[in-house]
């Protein structure tokens, strides 16, 4: 007869991982979009990121939010500046 294998709590898994992240890490930069005309958008971040120009705003805006959660970098409030 097999014993079942130990059951392990959230902290053993922490342990186990060797490095200390902590759950949410910081943002780096902040995202903005700036609104530069009709039909020319881009999306910035004070990382250093530069989304392409878009014609549309909100698809300058899905760039900022796509690149706020892959890059954990923050959004600005308000998200689009006029220029
Ligand atoms: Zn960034």
């Amino acid at each position: 007869m097999v014993a079942p294998p130990p059951l392990l709590s959230i902290a053993d898994y922490k342990s186990a991982d060797g490095d200390h992240k902590p759950a949410v890490e910081k943002p780096h930069g902040i995202v903005t979009v700036h609104h530069l005309g009709f039909g020319n958008s881009t999306a910035t971040c004070s990382c250093g990121w530069e989304g392409r120009r878009r014609r549309l705003k909100a698809a300058a805006e899905q760039d900022a939010w796509t690149h706020s959660i892959l890059e954990r970098c923050a959004v600005a409030c308000p998200l689009v500046i006029t220029w």
